[in-house]
């Protein structure tokens, strides 16, 4: 029987994507994002589908996520985007032959103690306005020069920097991000890389001899007026799950926890087995759609742990075993982030461990 909350994943639409990114940068080699367990869809099972469809590396956040894939089996190029914290993290880095991005003076310090042959490749990061991670466009010419003269780093080092707002259209921040980063870096050698998913969608200023695309590659817009569909984008996560009760609401009655939500006339309530406690956004508002037997009907009451209440006055007919669509296939998970004051990197990440992934049969 399938498990009450499920998700199917549809990796041949992971492919499709990976396509359009190709579309919008046919000159730009492919760092595909797969960090936090590949956005939730299962880290290694989105990095062979990928890899088989050629992208050119893959990006995670920490080195643990590198060694992970590495010990799957998986010979790509990978970089780690938080880089090495200690000796440590940088020896893992080493051994399991990761990229370094290079942001901050303690890492020089290990690298510049770390002796030859040079065997590691580095990002060095600038910072040009997100304030997060990278040196400092002051600093570039220093740290560049010492890298340069770090016995373990191969040479020549790459370059790359991240966008603050790139899925804004109307700010001009990100072209004074990318202008102050070509500037600083001048001609030095090295491959650059600047843009995420919005920053190669919306700025072909962007586009280097990297991208670094994530959201995107599971089918999701960066942008906050625009679902996937509207990029060409399919989604790959689709969370499912069932009817478990139906019963009739008289007018008056009130539903769930906090008895917020009164009925306002007679209708038929339905009781769906998902909760936060599977990952679904326990601030959906009522009203949030919820597919039933593949038409939409209003979630009421509050979400709560295991179960959902919904409106079933559409659909009088519904039965405990109907089936029930979350997000994906037919209801945008940016459309449900929208109603739940959320973005959707948060949904397709936040599915718990509870959710049984499944792969669509292609
Ligand atoms: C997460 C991340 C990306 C991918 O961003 P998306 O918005 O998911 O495309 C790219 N670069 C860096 C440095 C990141 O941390």
């Amino acid at each position: 029987m399938t498990p009450a909350a499920y998700a199917v994943l549809n990796l041949n639409a992971l492919a499709h994507n990976l396509q359009k990114v190709r579309d919008y940068a046919p000159d730009a080699k492919v760092m595909a994002v797969i960090k936090a367990n590949g956005y939730g869809h299962g880290m290694l099972r989105v990095a062979e589908t990928l890899a088989q469809a050629q992208a050119d590396a893959f990006a995670v956040a920490r080195v643990q996520e590198g060694i992970r894939l590495r010990k799957a089996g998986l010979h790509s190029r990978i970089a780690v985007l938080e880089g090495f914290t200690c000796a440590e993290e940088l020896g893992d880095l080493l051994a399991y032959q990761l990229d370094a991005v290079v942001h901050t003076a303690s890492q020089l310090d290990l690298l510049a103690q770390q002796g030859g042959p040079a065997q590691i490749a580095a990002w060095l990061k600038l910072d040009t306005g997100m304030n997060r991670l990278g040196f400092s466009p002051k600093e570039f010419p220093r740290v560049s020069q010492h890298l340069s003269q770090c016995a373990v780093v191969k040479q020549p080092v790459n370059l790359m920097t991240h966008l603050a707002n790139a899925d804004d259209r109307g700010d001009t921040m990100t072209l004074k991000q990318i202008q102050l980063f070509r500037q600083t870096i001048g001609d030095t050698l090295g491959e650059r890389s600047i843009a995420n998913s919005a920053g190669l969608l919306a700025w072909p200023e962007a586009l280097s001899d990297w991208v670094r695309p994530g959201v995107m590659l599971y089918g999701i817009s960066p942008f906050p007026d625009s679902i996937g569909a509207q990029l060409v984008l399919k989604p790959v996560m689709s969370l499912h799950s069932r009817l478990i009760a139906v019963k009739p609401l008289a007018k008056g009655d009130t539903v769930g926890y906090g008895c917020r939500w009164v009925c306002e006339q007679d209708t038929t309530l339905g009781v769906v087995a998902i909760g936060y406690g599977d990952g679904y956004p326990r601030y959906a508002k009522p009203g949030t759609p919820v597919l039933v037997n593949g038409q939409r009907v209003p979630l009421i009451g509050r979400v709560s742990m295991d179960m959902i209440t919904v409106d079933l006055a559409s659909q009088p007919h519904a039965k405990p075993g109907d089936a029930v669509t979350l997000w994906g296939e037919g209801l945008a998970v940016e459309e449900i982030a929208l109603c739940a004051d959320t973005i959707p990197y948060t949904l397709v990440c936040g599915v718990t461990q509870r959710v049984r992934l499944v792969e669509a049969e292609c």
